[in-house]
């Protein structure tokens, strides 16, 4: 198959020439009701990046101002909303060859909610979002055996301020509606959550780290 198509290239940034690799349309169509799912594997003739869409036309749907169907699409790998921290990798640190690294669990959290916000899962994203702030309080000042508790131990701790604190118990409390009061968060709460706990992670185990970068640095009046 040869047909070149137009898309947009997150890769490129921009509309470029893709080559259509596979075309499948599957028709789900009955009783007087038009149903068509295409299936388009696509390459980007700028940067051979390959993505695969799924395109539903449906008579039940929304139509264009010439009354052609807009399709509803997905896309995979999806568009990614945001990438992951520069410093992900200074979490790694301190690492025991046999043990791995001491943050693995934070790692792996933080991997897991990136996956679920962007496939936009944000009731997931919001609870492994609460399950991150849960596991680095309990690493740094134990289990007090509730959530309360364990944020004044943190706060007490000096690992977050009164602001931070304001703005974490804002984050926590969606989350538990979330999970008990059948709320669901918008995109943009999911990602001012995500930017509010990688502001306090970054604080606590990055900063430090640079922080020990100076330690052989004379003290005055030595
Ligand atoms: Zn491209």
């Amino acid at each position: 198959m040869s047909d070149i198509v137009k898309y947009r290239c997150k890769r490129c940034q921009g509309q470029t020439r893709h080559q259509e690799l596979f075309r499948k349309d599957q028709d789900l169509s009955g009783e007087g009701a038009y149903h068509v799912i295409r299936y388009d594997l696509v390459e980007c003739l700028g940067c051979e990046n390959i993505r695969f869409f799924k395109s539903s036309y449906s008579s039940d749907g929304e139509f264009d101002e010439n009354g052609n169907i807009i399709p509803d699409v997905e896309l995979y790998p999806p568009d990614t909303l945001r990438k992951q921290p520069k410093w992900m990798s200074s979490l790694l640190w301190p690492f025991d060859p046999d043990l791995g690294s001491a943050n693995q669990e934070i790692i792996d959290l933080i991997n897991e909610i990136y996956i679920a916000l962007q496939n936009g899962i944000s009731r997931l994203a919001i609870m492994g979002i609460r399950a991150l702030v849960e596991t680095i309080m309990i690493k740094k000042v134990g289990d007090h055996n509730a959530f309360s508790k364990n944020m004044d131990r943190f706060q007490e701790g000096g690992y977050i301020s009164p602001t931070q604190r304001e703005a974490l118990d804002a984050v926590l409390e969606a989350g538990h509606a979330t999970i008990h009061r059948a709320y669901r968060p918008s995109a943009q709460q999911v990602q001012a959550a995500i930017d509010i706990v990688e502001n306090i992670i970054e604080a606590i185990y990055v900063s430090d780290q640079n922080r020990k970068r100076f330690s052989d640095v004379p003290k005055r009046g030595s």
